[in-house]
């Protein structure tokens, strides 16, 4: 993903805490229980639900696959890590969603070679069909370190728990979701791969994103997306979410939708004003007159470089963009 430029604002670094399970109701009823008043008294009975009731286990399944992800190593495309990654998601992928697609292309590669590329998808149907959401990710990671202070790091690919990972891991635990929570629209979890395969301005970026949205231009009716919702970078533990500006010219209305759900559910790392405007995975889309937005916490440290790893990231903030997502999706 490439930067064009920002206006550099910076907003609050507060972060709003979720309320803590009242475990005193649940002692007083047991303490209740022994005495022999629970039955009648109905003290035992669980505190009223909050909206995101349910969504708690979903925080650890997605955490245990950026752990999983991270531990099988730098995941670019001809490399060890990424061969697992892949058989591991096709593998999910087949155990939770309706259907599994993968769009093979063919790239150059830095000595003029050929190199298979494939972008994969999870469709889950709606339960009143018509035109899908699609939520995209990179699932690639960097094979070098270009952002590397050290000049002799700059050479060796990165684990990119934050880039890469936290996209990934975010759909892995959406399409457990999905596999039993449906929305009116179908879903389409999309896979990219080649997002970070060449040097910045080598024109080797975003590579399955724009082969997706190369095809998806030429799809019409229910086939054609409806929206693309892409995730990238989403884990960092101090997570801001600032508006993005191509977001805003694209779909101004998924982006307040978005925001909407955010502030409905108390998550705090989603900011009122725009930052940025990137080249992500949404740009080839938006390009192509499909409304595209990117929700990305750009202010990393660690981008692109060898310290992009899973202490930098938190189960918190890939929590609160799953959150987002879910309560977005009701509205879509
Ligand atoms: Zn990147």
């Amino acid at each position: 993903m490439i930067d064009k430029g920002s206006d550099h604002s910076k907003g609050s670094l507060g972060r709003q805490a979720r309320p803590s399970s009242p475990h005193w109701i649940r002692v007083l009823g047991l303490i209740l229980a022994a005495m022999g008043f629970a039955a009648a008294s109905g003290w035992a009975a669980p505190p009223p639900a909050p909206d995101n009731a349910g969504l708690g286990s979903f925080s650890k399944l997605i955490w245990a696959y950026l752990e999983e992800l991270c531990s099988m190593g730098p995941r670019n495309p001809g490399s060890p890590g990424y061969a697992k990654m892949v058989g591991r998601i096709l593998h999910i992928g087949r155990e939770q969603a309706d259907e599994v697609l993968q769009y093979p292309f063919t790239v150059h590669g830095s000595q003029g070679e050929p190199v298979t590329l494939a972008d994969i998808e999870f469709r889950f149907a709606g339960t009143e069909g018509g035109q899908p959401i699609l939520i995209g990710a990179h699932y690639d990671t960097r094979p070098f370190a270009d952002e590397e202070k050290q000049e002799d790091r700059r050479n060796t690919p990165i684990i990119g728990a934050n880039d890469g990972g936290s996209g990934t891991a975010l759909l892995l635990g959406l399409a457990h979701y999905l596999k039993d929570h449906r929305f009116k629209r179908p879903v389409h979890l999309v896979f990219f791969d080649g997002e970070d395969y060449g040097l910045l301005h080598s024109g080797q970026m975003l590579l399955g994103s724009a082969h997706y949205a190369s095809l998806a231009a030429g799809w019409e009716g229910d086939q054609r997306p409806r929206a693309v919702i892409v995730v990238d970078m989403v884990a960092d533990r101090d997570l801001e979410i600032f508006k993005e500006n191509y977001s805003l010219e694209s779909a101004p209305w998924l982006v307040d939708l978005l925001h909407a759900a955010a502030k409905k559910g108390g998550f705090s790392q989603f900011k009122d004003n725009s930052k940025y405007s990137l080249y992500d995975d949404h740009y080839p889309f938006f390009r192509s007159g499909i409304p595209a937005v990117v929700l990305i916490d750009f202010d990393y440290p660690y981008w692109h470089t060898q310290e992009d790893t899973l202490d930098k990231c938190s189960p918190e903030s890939l929590f609160a963009v799953f959150s987002v997502l879910v309560e977005a999706l009701k509205d879509i």
